[in-house]
């Protein structure tokens, strides 16, 4: 059997590790587990959330609305968009799929920063396209428009704030680039975790809204991280109605279950809980920074759910993050990154006091 060629060049995406891996590997408790690796929120599912699942639960039998009316109508009103401007994905991630299938082929480029989301790779690769990176993981104008000059590529990747590093671009930055990056490219603007760099500093916040008027920009939002759905797999892509509209040629029917539909639209309505996640967030973030800097190593300021620790050379991420492993904490070693760093979730104090107690004896 010969696969397509393209598959040779591309490494299988590793997900955080799953807690029952924890639990089948080294006998440790599930409730003894630690999962501070996916950048999920810690507080769970709203209870709100979980009422409108448990209400559809007699409906799955029939095929979710295709329309996705509701969805999109609590969207529209949430970005004061129209639901024309509108796709929604299984994730983000999928959205990012279409994008990468509506554009590439075996002659395109995308470019994207020195470290950053994974899947922009191995979609691109996917539909033989050429990875270009930039020097460095920030989003720097002067790079990306060196880069764009040289390879003109068909898709530009703004991950704000980035993952895995965690640091932001500023508005102002971000719409420097995009005014400067021809409209013969499409600039995808990843705003996964936007919420937390929003509630930290307005100077970051960017909407859908404030890139509408470009017809060659998407914004991507999820409902994974401040929404706490992770689980439910949804995302949208917002852009004008043209681009929407090659989008949904690449989209399967029925992308979205109807629990996925109903917790989505109830956590549009639930924003107590995204201001209480980000709260949580803010306070618990502070005690990882007090630790890097009583410990004398560096950190990237971040403006998402989760902290990049980077050490130097006495301190071996992929050592920590099997030795924190083995004690039932999970981590994200980013060595695959090309960053001798690991990346950590921020969780709830109490998972947070686990992983200080652990990380601190692993260090030693
Ligand atoms: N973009 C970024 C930057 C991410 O970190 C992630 C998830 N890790 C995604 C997109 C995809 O998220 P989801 O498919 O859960 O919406």
């Amino acid at each position: 059997m010969k696969f397509n060629k393209v598959l040779k060049d591309i490494k299988t995406y590793e997900a955080g590790k799953p807690i029952e891996l924890v639990v089948r590997e080294f006998g440790i408790a599930a409730q003894d587990v630690v999962k501070l690796a996916s950048n999920e929120n810690p507080i769970g599912t709203s209870p709100a959330v979980q009422k409108a699942i448990i209400a559809n639960a007699d409906r799955a039998h029939l095929y979710p609305d295709d329309s996705m009316f509701e969805l999109k109508d609590a969207l529209r009103k949430k970005f004061s968009v129209t639901d024309e401007n509108i796709i929604i994905g299984a994730g983000s991630d999928q959205v990012l799929e279409f994008i990468s299938r509506a554009l590439l082929d075996d002659e395109s480029s995308v470019l994207m920063s020195a470290v950053t989301f994974a899947m922009y790779e191995i979609y691109a690769k996917q539909m033989g396209a050429k990875i270009i990176r930039t020097a460095s993981y920030a989003h720097k104008y002067d790079e990306f428009m060196e880069a764009y000059k040289m390879h003109k590529p068909k898709i530009v990747y703004i991950c704000t704030p980035n993952n895995p590093t965690g640091d932001a671009t500023s508005k102002t930055e971000v719409l420097k680039i995009i005014e400067a990056i021809g409209k013969e490219s499409l600039i995808v603007v990843d705003g996964a975790y936007m919420e937390y760099a929003a509630a930290k500093d307005e100077k970051y916040a960017i909407s859908a809204k404030d890139l509408l008027a470009y017809e060659n920009v998407i914004y991507l939002g999820t409902f994974s991280k401040a929404y706490g759905l992770g689980g439910m797999r949804v995302g949208y892509g917002i852009a004008q109605t043209a681009l929407i509209n090659e989008l949904y040629k690449m989209r399967p029917p029925f992308n979205i279950s109807t629990l996925s539909l109903a917790a989505a639209i109830e956590a549009c309505n639930d924003e107590t809980f995204v201001e209480e996640s980000i709260t949580l967030h803010q306070e618990q973030i502070k005690r990882y920074e007090a630790f890097a800097k009583e410990n004398g190593f560096a950190y990237i300021e971040s403006y998402t759910n989760f902290i990049t620790y980077l050490f130097d050379e006495t301190m071996d991420a992929a050592k920590i993050s099997d030795a924190l492993l083995k004690r039932g904490v999970i981590i994200r070693n980013l060595t695959s990154y090309g960053l001798n760093a690991i990346r950590i979730t921020i969780g709830t104090q109490a998972q947070n006091d686990v992983f200080f107690t652990h990380f601190s004896e692993v260090i030693v």
